[in-house]
């Protein structure tokens, strides 16, 4: 089978870093993988790579020795590059009648490794890139809406939204709710709330690749709003841990206020640094945005705590796990709250966000029975963002 050619065996890129692999050592092509291989860009172009490290094992990395082995292990074997519906049904059809194991993918993104495996077929879906603004209208809504080909990435879509005045969906999603919430359609079959409804509340739902593979979907797109933004980052350099965690502690004991009224806050607290990337108020004023991190700021200033813009992130080499927290016990118990990232901070090298990441390799048991069984105490019966979860 070779699809009309668009059939990829996986050949790790990897392999110029090392002795026993598929192509020759090449010292001056590793080099360069090296300086690219924390960037998103090259993991996300490729057929094959995992993004989420832990997952592919240590096989291929390019900064093991020289004589580690790079093999393909839990990389997907072969890719077929997908680029209309024939394709896709030609490759399910074939790993069927071969009874080869089929997943999906799109960019590798993946946290807890549903898009790669051992001995898999992939179906990348990666070049479904048409995009297009319309109008939709069906008796849940009438209004703009955008078709978004199953692999076109947000700072695409970011672009073409902004071309026509309209918002991204991160940052509106205080006031619209949730990306999953947007959507009027998938394509599949066409999958809609008045078509197909099963089938539009397991993708909305159930996470990608659990039924069916999408070509496109239809989400609506917001009117465009001037939003104020501010980022924020301080280390605990020269200062005392109590100093550090106590100006953290101001930032999380007014998160209430922050969230209220539409606002949104994606923030990380590690036992070395606080950083918030950023808070937004669709709407909002500079005034607005002012009031609400001038508390941070004056406990900033009066401890003598230097301030800076925030870093970026690429691929990662983090174990995740999450718990979701309802506003309600930060407006009611901050302190609840608090104590327990605080104690998770104690544990040495973990970092938490609205989730729990730990920046070593192989910690599940420090994942899953140390550090988020003090978040489920503080919520039970929570639930979890399925992309981010205990891999566990
Ligand atoms: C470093 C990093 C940072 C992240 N940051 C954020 C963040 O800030 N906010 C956030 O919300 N999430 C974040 N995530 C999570 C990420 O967005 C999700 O894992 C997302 O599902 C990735 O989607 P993908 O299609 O690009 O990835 P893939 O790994 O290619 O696919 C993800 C899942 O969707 C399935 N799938 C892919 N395409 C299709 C299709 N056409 N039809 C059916 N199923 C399909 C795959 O089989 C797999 O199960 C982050 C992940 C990483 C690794």
């Amino acid at each position: 089978m070779t699809i009309e050619g668009r059939l990829i065996v996986t050949v790790p890129i990897v392999s110029y870093c090392h002795n026993d692999a598929f192509v020759p050592y090449d010292e001056q092509k590793c080099a360069h993988l090296k300086s690219i291989w924390g960037f998103l860009k090259m993991h996300y172009e490729s057929s094959s790579l995992i993004m989420a490290l832990y997952f592919a094992n240590q096989s291929c990395d390019p900064f093991l020795a020289r004589d580690a082995p790079c093999r393909i292990r839990t990389h997907v074997q072969y890719t077929v590059n997908a680029t209309n519906f024939f394709d896709i049904q030609k490759t399910i059809m074939f790993s069927k009648e071969h009874n080869i194991r089929l997943v999906i993918r799109n960019t590798g993104h993946d946290y807890l490794r549903k898009s790669t495996g051992p001995g898999t077929l992939g179906i990348w879906t990666h070049h479904f890139k048409d995009i297009e603004v319309i109008n939709y209208s069906s008796r849940y809504y009438m209004g703009k809406a955008i078709k978004i080909g199953a692999g076109v990435q947000m700072f695409k879509i970011n672009k073409i939204m902004h071309a026509h005045n309209l918002g991204d969906y991160e940052q509106l999603a205080s006031i619209f709710g949730l990306a999953a919430d947007q959507i009027l359609e998938f394509e599949i079959l066409t999958a809609s709330q008045s078509l197909n409804e099963d089938l539009y509340w397991t993708f909305a739902g159930g996470g990608g690749g659990t039924l069916s593979i999408v070509l496109s979907m239809t989400s609506k797109a917001h009117p465009e709003l001037r939003t104020a933004v501010a980022n924020l980052t301080f280390t605990n350099a020269g200062i005392s841990q109590d100093t550090f965690f106590n100006a953290a502690k101001i930032f999380i004991i007014g998160l209430g206020l922050i969230l209220d009224a539409s606002k949104t806050s994606i923030w990380l607290l590690i036992e070395s640094m606080f950083t918030i990337t950023p808070i937004t108020i669709p709407g909002g004023s500079k005034n607005q945005l002012q009031k609400l991190i001038d508390p941070i700021l004056q406990t900033l200033k009066r401890d003598n705590v230097t301030y800076t813009m925030n870093p970026i992130f690429n691929i990662t080499e983090a174990q995740l796990g999450g718990r979701l927290i309802l506003q309600s016990l930060l407006d009611s118990s901050p302190g609840v709250i608090i104590n327990v990232f605080q104690n998770i901070l104690i544990l040495k090298n973990t970092a938490l966000l609205s989730r729990v990441s730990v920046n070593i390799s192989r910690q599940a048991d420090l994942i899953t029975n140390k550090l988020l069984s003090k978040l489920e105490r503080i919520m039970l019966g929570g639930g979890v963002y399925l992309n981010e979860a205990d891999s566990a």
